[in-house]
């Protein structure tokens, strides 16, 4: 299996842009043999996620980043914070090269980056990206030497970086002198706005730093991320107005369930829609033995119902109400959904453009024919009082009407042949 996204995104998978056409940066390449991931310079949004396992443990590792990739995630970040996490990155990169998966990974940085990427040159070389936060590098003179031996290698190695700057771990040092100043001015700000002025000028003056020090402006990316949805857009409005380097956009800390959902679109469409964000993570908590993936299939709903990116057909499902006749409708909206899914691997080479396909599976006559009539292909289920029978629409005309014990099966397969006749010959 061969995931990760190339560097030639089919034109099929770009939804028009419409009122989404992203601010101009620069544009950042992230590489992994012949996997090319481009972030920036109006490529489309990139979706990244992260492990949450001991990357100690590569082959643990290994597994879970097979498993973003195949959801979709194009990067993937990994946490480096032990010497046995550094020892085992290599082992990490030829696991997954084992397995045909060229997702490129990018090391998570924190307190010891400079230390573990120097003693470990095989995990330098292993990463794509590495991701270096400013606000704990060290302190005094030791950030400076730190941040400037992090920025050696990978200018050595030929590696981007993101500076990725956290409400959480802000560099204090400069947040007290901004505190200072801001007390001295006539008219002083909030100290929420210092506080978010301070992580748009850590951002941005660590990577002016890394420039100075010879990383070349077209490998770094930019993060400040915080947990809170109006400073988020606050803050990446800043960033993108200030400077012009590729925007890794997430809410940190997002939370669980549908809080951390409604959370993170809520602050990501705002600045999706303004053309800010070249990459995103949703930051959710998985619940205890919860699929990790989940994080990947939000970040692309969020990009596909914006209309922004397309990744896996999409399902019109309605809500149900008084008038449906059973849970079996619902049951079909889930079982379609999952299925498209769970295809999309293997169709993404096979049917190109598939991804833009809409399926509408509704529960009564009042809105179902409409509906499945606008969609590629759609089913209208019986609703209480109605004949049992379910007419199925596709490319906006009524073809075979279902009834009977097998009507789930029967429309997945109307759905497999619409595939491979609409989509089949485009490859
Ligand atoms: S389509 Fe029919 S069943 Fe579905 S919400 Fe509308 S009225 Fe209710």
């Amino acid at each position: 299996m061969t995931t990760g996204r190339s560097e030639h995104v089919a034109a099929a998978e770009q939804m028009p842009v419409g009122r989404h056409a992203r601010r101009a940066s620069r544009v950042l390449t992230v590489r992994w043999g012949t996997n090319a991931v481009t972030v920036g310079g109006g490529a489309p949004v990139v979706v990244q996620s992260m492990t949450n396992t001991d990357t100690a443990d590569p082959i643990a590792t290994a597994i879970q980043v097979k498993e973003l990739a195949r959801a979709g995630s194009e990067l993937v970040r990994v946490t480096v914070n032990t010497a046995e996490a550094a020892a085992a990155v290599a082992a990490l990169r030829e696991q997954l090269d084992r397995m045909g998966v060229t997702v490129p990974l990018i090391g998570d940085f924190h307190y010891n980056g400079h230390k573990l990427l120097a003693d470990h040159p095989g995990c330098a070389a292993a990463l794509s990206k590495y991701r270096i936060n400013p606000g704990n590098v060290g302190a005094g003179r030791r950030r400076d030497d730190n941040f400037a031996r992090m920025i050696e290698i990978a200018c050595r190695h030929d590696k981007p970086v993101r500076i990725g700057v956290n409400w959480g771990s802000l560099d204090q040092d400069l947040l007290a002198r901004m505190m200072d100043n801001n007390a001295a001015r006539s008219e002083p700000w909030e100290a929420g706005a210092v506080m978010r002025e301070a992580l748009v000028v850590s951002a941005i003056d660590s990577a002016r730093r890394a420039e100075a020090l010879g990383l070349p402006g077209d490998r770094i990316c930019l993060s400040a991320k915080v947990s809170a949805v109006q400073d988020l857009i606050a803050v990446y409005r800043e960033l993108a107005r200030r400077c012009e380097y590729p925007l890794h956009l997430g809410l940190t800390e997002a939370g669980m369930g549908s809080k951390g959902i409604v959370a993170s679109t809520a602050a990501l469409a705002v600045l999706l829609q303004e053309g800010i964000g070249d990459t995103i993570r949703v930051s959710l908590t998985p619940e205890p033995n919860g699929d990790r993936s989940r994080e990947v299939v939000v970040a692309q709903e969020i990009l596909q119902t914006m209309g922004i990116r397309a990744f896996a057909p999409m399902v019109v499902a309605c809500p149900g109400c008084g008038r449906t006749s059973s849970t079996f409708f619902q049951e079909l909206a889930s079982r379609i959904q999952a299925y498209l899914r769970e295809q999309m691997p293997v169709w993404r080479a096979s049917y190109p453009g598939v991804q833009t396909m809409q399926v509408a599976v509704m529960g009564c006559v009042v809105n179902g024919p409409g509906e499945s009539k606008h969609a590629d292909i759609g089913i209208s289920l019986p609703g209480s009082g109605e004949a049992p029978v379910a007419p199925v629409f596709v490319d906006g005309e009524r073809t075979v009407t279902l009834k009977g014990d097998h009507i789930a099966e029967d429309f997945q397969r109307i759905v497999e042949d619409y595939v491979r006749r609409r989509y089949g010959n485009a490859a």
